[in-house]
């Protein structure tokens, strides 16, 4: 079975964005609404030499949110247990919140190794500047990446392939 990857982080940061931007099969993929994914979905993606499977999981959902969802968060944790290794995706633009906290602290006590993706950093000089306020999470090199470009994301696939 090919690695998995577990695209983890709340809602709306971006996290189906990038999954569609890894996916082999991106262009087939139009039903996923902003925000919303219910289930956990397994896409082929590479990188270089390297094929793995990436898993869109639902916003990670701690209980300083306002919304609870158990289930989402339960598919996420379901996820990363499976998984070789996971991106943590993060929103720039807004800068660390305490949900990002709370899954950081959570994200650290797992045995998988996690790559911080900080997203939605389109503007290369305002990227690196935004990226290094998430050194506050403790999960070392924040990865400022455009979801939407694609900016950033061969560094992150760089040092992600080396865990697979
Ligand atoms: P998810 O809930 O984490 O799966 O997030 P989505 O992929 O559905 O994206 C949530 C919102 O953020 C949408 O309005 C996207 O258009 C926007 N978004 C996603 N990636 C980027 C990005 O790289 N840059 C910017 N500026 N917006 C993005
Ligand atoms: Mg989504």
């Amino acid at each position: 079975a090919l690695p998995i990857v577990a695209i983890i982080g709340r809602p709306n940061v971006g996290k189906s964005t990038l999954v569609n931007r890894l996916a082999k099969d991106r262009q087939a993929i139009v039903h996923d609404q902003p925000g919303i994914t219910r289930d956990r979905t397994y896409r082929p993606a590479f990188w270089r030499d390297r094929d793995f499977q990436v898993v869109d999981t639902g916003g990670l959902v701690f209980d300083d949110d306002t919304e609870f969802l158990p289930l989402i968060r339960e598919q996420a944790m379901a996820a990363l247990t499976e998984a070789s290794a996971a991106i943590f995706v993060v929103d720039g633009q807004l800068g660390p919140t305490a949900g990002d906290r709370e899954i950081s602290d959570w994200l650290r006590r797992q045995q998988v190794p996690v790559l911080l993706a900080v997203n939605k950093c389109e503007s290369p000089e305002q990227g690196l500047m935004q990226a290094a306020e998430f050194w506050e999470l403790g999960l070392g090199e924040p990865y400022p990446i455009s979801g939407i470009h694609g900016s950033g994301t061969g560094e992150l696939l760089d040092e992600l392939i080396t865990y697979l």
